[in-house]
């Protein structure tokens, strides 16, 4: 991949890359290995690709830690803490002990600053989040690496927000805590260019079909958006191996008279 080849939030204030950026911008303070990771991850693999830690080392500068091998695990640690799903060969059986999957994108520094949950929130009690609410934002239902449904070039990063916002006395419970993509848990009303007003949603709402407005109304008063079984089970086959995804799409067109389009890239 070339440089032009990367978009806008691949890239800091100053036009450097961010998984090259030697110190935060504007200060001298050395930049992070989880920041870079982060960025070269989300910006040089897609969900599925394996990569390696000595891929991590050549690509975000070599590091004088003296046990590099260590030090990469735990900066892994802190990614998945941050939304990121990133199986090793223990999890994993199709990779090699020295590999690793891009299961899930989380944050990375072109989202905006990074989530301030990651030091007071217990990796254990994120990952009980992450997993209950099936690693979708709550609120609009996007999934990391996804497109935002309000911003389809903008690809979705997913991180934990608050249910009652702790400014106004919300907890660090389980029951007050919920997985939301980035828009979503920094609310950009004016930014995204929606329409907001009262009257112009609620035009286009007293238009939809009854079912429609009862999935509508199950979704205000639980002030979530569910998701149907048909999202459920696209979310499990999203999760199986290239190879069982080929199969699968095989099958469907099989049973849908839909015949190959044919390979895309
Ligand atoms: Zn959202």
């Amino acid at each position: 991949m070339t440089a032009q080849d990367y978009p806008a939030e691949a890239y800091a204030l100053d036009g450097q890359l961010w998984w090259t950026l030697p110190f935060y911008p504007g200060t001298k303070r050395p930049y992070g290995a989880v920041n870079k990771i982060a960025a070269w991850l989300y910006f040089n693999k897609r969900v599925g690709d394996r990569f390696t830690i000595r891929e991590l080392r050549e690509a975000v500068g070599t590091d004088n830690a003296p046990n590099y091998q260590e030090h990469f695990n735990r900066r892994l640690r802190e990614l998945r803490a941050l939304g990121w799903l990133l199986p090793s060969s223990q999890e994993d059986a199709e990779l090699r002990t020295d590999e690793y999957r891009v299961g899930v994108k989380g944050w990375h520094p072109g989202a905006g600053p990074r989530p301030k949950f990651s030091s007071r929130i217990s990796p254990a009690v994120q990952r009980t989040v992450f997993d209950r609410d099936g690693r979708r934002c709550v609120i609009c239902g996007v999934a990391s690496g996804e497109p935002y449904p309000a911003a389809p070039t903008e690809m979705a990063a997913i991180t934990i927000g608050h249910r009652i916002p702790q400014k106004f006395g919300g907890s660090d419970d389980i029951d007050n805590l919920q997985v939301e993509c980035q828009r979503c848990n920094e609310p950009m009303r004016e930014e995204a260019g929606l329409p907001v007003t009262f009257d112009e949603v609620y035009a286009q709402i007293r238009r939809l079909k009854r079912a429609e407005k009862e999935t509508m109304l199950r979704w205000m008063r639980s002030g979530r958006r569910s998701r149907s079984r048909l999202d459920v089970l696209y979310d499990q086959a999203r999760q199986l191996s290239p190879n069982e995804k080929r199969q699968l799409t095989e099958r469907l067109e099989l049973a849908t008279d839909q015949p190959s389009l044919g390979q895309e890239s």
